[in-house]
């Protein structure tokens, strides 16, 4: 079967440097929130060309952590999207908050900025910003509308490390971003991972207070909020080892989306957009009417294939919300995720894409 991604593969190659940071932890014994942890939030907030990064256990928690830096809570809103997989929805209502959608544009599938207008309320305290599928939503309108009405802007980064735009990258444009390392996301680690990130002294002493009972000095709790959530040191020490291949396998992600728009150009598909530094082409997503047929023929041809994500955020069982959003709604049913992992190799891509043709129209392009 050809998988959607094959992380054994994606490692393989750094087998020995992984293993070697393994080892340097073992031998020190120091395994939560020690030097691996001190040095990768530095390298990876030097990255960014962001003043620190704060790191904690998960992309969930990151999003959690950031709306309770802002001392956000029960009776604030909180202005998303409902079509990137109940992360940030989740996040605000753990802190107490209630999740108001808006709807996306139809062809990038990221956030309506001409929405937020009707959106806002004097509820409204943030605006969840998640830049989809590897693609950079339009970061810089959303902060240009919040900054005047005092409304934060929170990046979600969970799939898209390495994005720039204007040398500008992703994470760094708002007022707090957070990060996955979820092994499948750019930046995986072997294990759970996450951060968040911020231009903010005041917001990142926050941080560091909240992801560790509040404390402001050991065992002493100066803020309220305080969560457990820190990052181990055997998974800083592995992203230490993978931060310097992100821009690498970011760019064989765009050539690997190009190569697919080329060779599905004319099957009547929704293709993304030609990928430029804005997209680190996290996935691969089409828009298909006939998109469960498609993935039987996929299916039978030993290819991978899914959906991200089948149900929106307002439509989930647990949290059912009588609300219309029709372009989140109608992608929902058309969506279809074929096999990007940067080891992809173009005879893989070809298989896939003379596949899909076999799926449409019978025949081999
Ligand atoms: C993966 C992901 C998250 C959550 O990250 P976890 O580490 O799994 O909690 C949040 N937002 C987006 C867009 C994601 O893709």
């Amino acid at each position: 079967m050809l998988p959607i991604n094959d992380l054994a593969r994606h490692n393989r190659p750094l087998d020995s440097d992984i293993r070697a940071a393994i080892n340097r932890v073992l031998q020190r014994g120091y395994y939560i929130l020690g030097p691996e942890n001190q040095a990768f939030e530095a390298e990876f907030a030097a990255y960014l060309g962001a003043t620190d990064s704060v790191a904690v256990g998960n992309g969930t928690d990151a999003l959690e952590l950031a709306l309770k830096a802002l001392d956000i809570g029960s009776g604030d809103e909180v202005i998303t999207v409902a079509n990137a997989g109940m992360y940030a929805s989740t996040a605000i209502r753990a802190v107490g908050a209630k999740p108001s959608w808006v709807d996306i544009e139809p062809h990038r599938m990221l956030l309506d900025v001409g929405l937020l207008p009707a959106a806002v309320n004097e509820r409204t305290r943030a605006i969840v910003v998640t830049h989809l599928y590897g693609r950079m939503a339009d970061i810089e309108a959303v902060v240009a509308f919040a900054k005047p009405r005092g409304i934060a802007v929170i990046e979600d980064c969970a799939q898209a490390h390495g994005a720039r735009r204007n040398c500008q990258l992703a994470g760094t444009l708002g007022d707090l971003a957070a990060f996955s390392f979820y092994p499948t996301k750019n930046l995986g680690a072997l294990g759970d991972g996450g951060a968040v990130v911020s231009n903010n002294p005041a917001l990142l002493a926050r941080l560091r207070g909240l992801r560790q009972y509040g404390w402001t000095s050991k065992y002493h709790v100066g803020m309220t909020g305080g969560r457990n959530s820190r990052l181990d040191e055997i998974q800083a020490a592995i992203l230490r080892c993978k931060l310097p291949h992100l821009d690498a396998w970011n760019s064989r992600r765009r050539a690997i989306i190009a190569r697919y728009n080329t060779g599905l150009a004319g099957l009547g598909w929704q293709l993304p957009p030609e990928p430029d530094e804005s997209d680190v082409g996290h996935l691969y997503v089409v828009r298909t009417p006939q998109r469960d047929a498609v993935r039987t023929t996929l299916a039978a041809l030993e290819i991978a294939s899914d959906v991200h994500y089948p149900v929106p955020d307002h439509q989930q069982a647990a949290f059912p919300v009588a609300i219309s959003l029709p372009v989140t709604e109608a992608a929902a049913v058309e969506l279809l995720t074929l096999p990007c992992f940067p080891e992809l190799s173009d005879a893989e891509i070809d298989t896939v894409i003379a596949a899909c043709w076999q799926a449409v129209k019978g025949e081999h392009s």
